[in-house]
């Protein structure tokens, strides 16, 4: 089997085709720690591309309640333990040199260690029908005492993690660098666009076997039944390209972005290199809260996929949770969230300005606004500006640190 660079496992792994790449990658930021479960990002794409019939149980983008929601119910407990059962007591990250790498099997390495039809490229199950049948189960039911049921803790709550919690991760296809559902199709009905690496089904050449369904360890491939055809999370792709008449030409975030109230998801592309790492760009918000600010990981990236979905992690959640779904850089990321840079201020005052995608930003230093103390921590705010650039370097947008105050004209005091 080829082998492909993974710079989020930190080595070499197995995957079925030689690595091939875009020239820019879709990827997107979520800021978990501001998500309030509005559901309008999954209404949004469903009233898009999912409301006719036979689409009734497909929700490409959700929002689930962690621990115990998910869509299809349970999909990472259950794919955490088939790797598990595939390579016991071994699934592990190990520091060396100062970097973590995952010594572990992916979903890719484990398959060669389990009886399964030699079609099986790829360690997957596929989901019962009643799995796909309540897509927001356990909406705000948190994890309270270990081992006891219905019992939550009584002693009061304060940072660093809550004793008793829950939070919302919102997931769409993470157009992975190296699709499990692409990888597993025997048919080769699914493709990597070259120009944005958006993960695509050929509609034409699909059969519906489900083994991207079986595959996607996100479960992000979704079964139709009255076409016998199987669909997917199609990165709103004409509003990237900016060929939807919305965007008059000019690339825009997709719909679950663009409608997200609580402010939490960037979406954008960045460049990447001929090994599969991102090209440095400092420049990019993406890049740099990836790997300059190092606030937001990847989800699960021990399944191997190389995943194009970050998160910034939820500040009040127990660590060894939130490092089993991020992966080792957990600590640093909370960290560098809780005391951020003057840049990464700046840069999370990005979010959700605009519906265009932004290419580049620029941050100019301002005035001293605050001094004073956070969580016992001295902290000075200054009012930098960040300014946003599209793809041909056009000024999108800038934002302060500080909002503006409007005071409401006396002749509208009582209106909304
Ligand atoms: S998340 Fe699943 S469906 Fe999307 S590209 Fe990755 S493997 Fe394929
Ligand atoms: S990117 Fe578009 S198609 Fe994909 S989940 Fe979001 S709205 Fe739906
Ligand atoms: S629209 Fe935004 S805040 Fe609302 S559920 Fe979706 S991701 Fe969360």
């Amino acid at each position: 089997m080829p082998k492909v660079k993974n710079w989020q496992l930190n080595r070499e792994m197995d995957y079925p085709y030689e690595g091939a790449y875009p020239d820019r990658q879709f990827a997107f930021v979520f800021n978990i720690n501001r998500c309030i479960a509005c559901q309008t990002c999954t209404m949004a794409c469903k009233s898009t591309w999912t409301f006719s019939k036979g689409q009734e149980q497909m929700w490409w983008a959700n929002v689930e309640t962690k621990p115990y929601g998910g869509y299809p119910q349970f999909w990472d407990a259950k794919i955490l333990k088939l790797l598990e059962e595939a390579n016991p007591g071994k699934q592990n990250w190990r520091k060396r040199n100062g970097k973590y790498r995952f010594e572990g099997k992916t979903i890719f390495e484990a398959i060669k260690r389990r009886l399964l039809p030699n079609s099986s490229r790829v360690l997957g199950y596929l989901p019962e029908d009643h799995e796909w049948n309540s897509p927001n189960i356990y909406e705000d039911n948190p994890q309270g005492k270990l081992g006891k049921v219905n019992e939550l803790d009584k002693e009061g709550v304060e940072l660093p993690t809550h004793k008793t919690w829950f939070f919302y991760l919102a997931r769409i296809c993470n157009h992975c660098s190296y699709p499990a559902c692409l990888a597993a199709c025997p048919r080769e009905a699914i493709y990597k666009r070259p120009e944005d690496g958006i993960v695509l089904i050929d509609q034409e050449k699909c059969r519906g076997y489900r083994k991207c369904v079986e595959a996607c360890p996100y479960k992000k491939a979704m079964y139709r039944g009255n076409t016998r055809i199987t669909e997917k999370c199609v990165g709103c792709y004409p509003r990237v390209e900016g060929t939807d008449p919305e965007s008059e030409g000019i690339p825009m975030e997709t719909r679950c972005m663009a409608a997200c109230i609580g402010q939490m998801r960037m979406q954008g592309l960045v460049k990447m290199n001929n090994d599969g790492t991102w090209m440095k760009d400092r420049s990019n918000p993406l890049y740099y809260m990836v790997h300059e600010a190092k606030v937001a990981l990847p989800l699960y990236p021990q399944f191997g996929t190389s995943p194009n979905g970050f998160y910034i992690p939820p500040r009040w959640v127990p660590r060894k949770y939130l490092k089993q779904m991020f992966g080792p850089g957990v600590d640093q990321a909370i960290e560098n969230y809780m005391n951020p840079s003057r840049e990464l201020l700046a840069v999370l005052q990005l979010f959700r300005r605009s519906n265009r995608i932004i290419f580049s930003y620029e941050f100019e230093k301002g005035p001293k606004i605050y001094e004073g103390t956070i969580r016992g921590k001295a902290v000075n705010i200054y009012n930098d500006t960040v300014i946003a650039y599209g793809k041909d370097g056009t000024e999108l947008f800038r934002t302060t640190i500080e909002e503006p105050i409007y005071e409401r004209s006396r002749k509208y005091a009582n209106s909304i």
